[in-house]
């Protein structure tokens, strides 16, 4: 029986992505089923929404998705597509591995870390008072009323929640990860210095979750410092639970550290197996049908779908045949070239073919 998977195409360089990654995948051997599935921008002219009922079915009946980007506007008419789904379909951690691969240009070459975010509360919940809206100045006057301080009647205000049911799940998940992949040390970053009902809340749950794993390292550090200690001794570190915003910002900068967006996959994981994969990278409009991105962000998110699918061994082989392409250096995509101008450079579709090529030799 074939694996039933939901694609969603999504905008921007989304489409021509979402084509290159399906096409490697099914190079694997592995059967899949893809049912293909509409988001963002392009399909919001059609439908009048960019997020329709029916790829939100077409998930929860497969209960597994590769997902390209979406582009979200800013400012105007809806909410990002992705926080959407995330809550619409309980994908509660977002998983992101970074690991160094060779011949990857980056300042780093011994990076191997994993970072799950929680991805439905914290100030990313969507929970938001316009400046000026009779709602908002309602808000004000409460917290005034309520014994908290003044805030400027010209203010926009976004609401930061994050409760204890939410931080147990996440931080259990991360030290489940750890064990189930042999991780050593789990750190939960946080701001609870500062904001203590928050993120001193995130840190008191994350401390009793961790008694109930003697057999992993368990530490905190404040997210400023983290930020520094990410760039100064990245080695120190395995796996990092995080809250959401902190979580978002992290993730980019870890990418960094391996190289770009463009190598950086990720994982959105829900109840009874539900999981949609997806790039870190957003759908860079700029580049879109140019055949110029780097398309190993979403293969390696359709290689930890592999994994998530019970198929570890075409998992291994695709990411094997992705690290011998970056490896050599040659068939890869502008960034991936010591100079970006570099005329040796190949298209997004030219580099999903060298690794279909590596593939089949496995
Ligand atoms: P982006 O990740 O789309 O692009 C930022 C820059 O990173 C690009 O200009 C490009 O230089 C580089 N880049 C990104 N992907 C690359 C790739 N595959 N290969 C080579 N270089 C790559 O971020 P942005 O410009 O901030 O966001 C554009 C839109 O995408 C926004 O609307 C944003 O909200 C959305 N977004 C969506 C997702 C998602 O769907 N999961 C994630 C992040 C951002």
């Amino acid at each position: 029986m074939p694996h039933k998977v939901t694609l969603i195409k999504g905008d921007g360089i989304g489409p021509e992505i979402a084509k290159i990654a399906q096409k490697v995948i099914d190079a694997t051997g592995v059967k899949i089923s893809w049912d293909e599935a509409e988001a963002g921008i392009d399909i919001m002219e059609k439908e009048g929404t960019p997020l329709p009922e029916k790829t939100l079915e077409s998930c929860r009946k497969n209960k597994v998705a590769l997902k390209a980007p979406v582009t979200t506007p800013v400012g105007t008419g809806f909410r990002s597509v992705n926080v959407a789904l995330r809550q619409q379909l309980g994908l509660y951690a977002c998983v992101r591995p970074c690991k160094s691969y060779e011949g990857v240009r980056s300042r780093y070459n011994n990076i191997d870390l994993v970072l799950v975010r929680e991805n439905t509360e914290d100030l990313y919940a969507g929970i938001e008072f316009e400046k000026g809206k009779p709602e908002t100045q309602k808000l004000i006057n409460t917290i005034k009323e309520l014994g908290g301080k003044k805030i400027k009647d010209d203010s926009g205000i976004s609401i930061k929640p994050i409760s204890v049911s939410g931080t147990e799940k996440i931080v259990e998940y991360a030290f489940q990860y750890a064990v189930a992949n042999k991780r050593k040390k789990v750190s939960a970053i946080h701001k609870a210095n500062i904001m203590k009902f928050t993120d001193g809340l995130f840190l008191s749950t994350a401390r009793a979750v961790a008694k109930k794993y003697p057999q992993v390292e368990f530490n905190d550090v404040i997210v400023d410092n983290m930020t520094m200690q990410l760039v100064q001794k990245p080695e120190l570190y395995d796996v990092l639970v995080l809250p959401n915003l902190y979580g978002d910002i992290l993730s980019d900068l870890c990418a960094g550290l391996v190289g770009g967006l463009g190598v950086a996959p990720g994982a959105n994981i829900g109840e009874n197996g539900m999981a949609v994969f997806e790039a870190t990278h957003g759908s860079a409009p700029k580049y879109k049908g140019l055949n110029k991105v780097n398309p190993t962000a979403l293969i390696l998110s359709g290689m930890l779908m592999l994994k998530h699918l019970g198929e570890n061994k075409a998992a291994e082989a695709l990411e094997n045949a992705v690290k011998r392409v970056i490896r050599s250096g040659k068939d890869v995509t502008y960034d991936m070239k010591p100079d970006r101008n570099d005329p040796s450079a190949v298209g997004s579709k030219e580099m999903g073919e060298a690794i279909i090529k590596e593939l089949a030799k496995s």
